[in-house]
C-alpha cells in the first residue's frame, strides 16, 4: 500500500456503497477501496457510484480525499502512521513545505496555504500534493530529507 494508512482505507470503505456488487472487478467494496489508495483503480469504475444520485456526496467526498494522494503511487510514499509521534521533523525538513510555506510550515508554525506535503493532524503526519515532492516526474531526484529526520521510520518510499 502506498501513501496512505489502513485508517484512510476505511474512510474511504465508510463513503462507497457497500453492496459488494463486484461490478468494479472487485470482489468486495473495501477490496476496491485500497485499490483506490494503491492507485490502481479510479473511482469511476464503480458503476453505482456514478450513476446512483443517492451517491453524489460520497462521490464528491471520495475526489477530495483522493485527490491530494495523486502521485503517492509514483513516487512510493508510505507513512506509517501508526508510528508516527507527530514530532513534525519530517514538516520542517522537506523542502517543498519550506518553499511553499515559508513562513508556517517551514517554520515549525501550522501551514498558512494548502500547497505543503506534510502536516501535522491529531498528533499525526499526513500527507498531501504528493506531485510536488522531488522524487516525482522525470526529474526527480532521490531526496531523503523526511526521512533522515523521522525519530520512528515512520516515512518510506517503496
Ligand atoms: S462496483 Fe462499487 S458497489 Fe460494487 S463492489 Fe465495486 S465498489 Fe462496491
Ligand atoms: S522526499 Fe523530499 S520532497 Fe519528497 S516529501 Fe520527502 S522531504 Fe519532501
Ligand atoms: S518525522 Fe516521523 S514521527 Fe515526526 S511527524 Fe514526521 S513522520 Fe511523524
Amino acid at each position: 500500500m502506498r501513501g496512505y494508512t489502513m485508517t484512510s482505507a476505511m474512510e474511504i470503505y465508510q463513503l462507497l456503497p457497500k453492496t459488494n456488487c463486484k461490478e468494479c472487478g472487485e470482489s468486495t467494496c473495501m477490496a476496491f477501496g485500497v485499490a483506490l489508495l494503491s492507485g490502481t483503480k479510479r473511482f469511476t469504475e464503480c458503476p453505482p457510484l456514478m450513476k446512483e444520485e443517492k451517491y453524489r456526496d460520497s462521490k464528491q467526498k471520495l475526489e477530495e480525499i483522493l485527490k491530494p494522494l495523486e502521485g503517492a503511487e509514483e513516487t512510493g510514499l508510505i507513512i506509517h502512521e501508526e508510528l508516527c509521534s507527530g514530532c513534525g521533523n519530517c514538516v520542517v525538513a522537506c523542502p517543498v513545505n519550506v518553499a511553499n510555506d515559508p513562513h508556517g510550515s517551514g517554520r515549525g508554525l501550522g501551514p498558512t496555504n494548502g500547497k505543503v506535503i506534510f502536516r501535522v493532524i491529531d498528533g499525526k503526519v499526513k500527507a498531501a500534493n504528493v506531485k510536488e515532492c522531488r522524487r516525482f516526474g522525470k526529474d526527480k531526484i532521490l531526496c531523503r530529507a523526511c526521512i533522515d529526520p523521522c525519530p520512528t521510520e515512520a516515512i518510506e518510499f517503496v
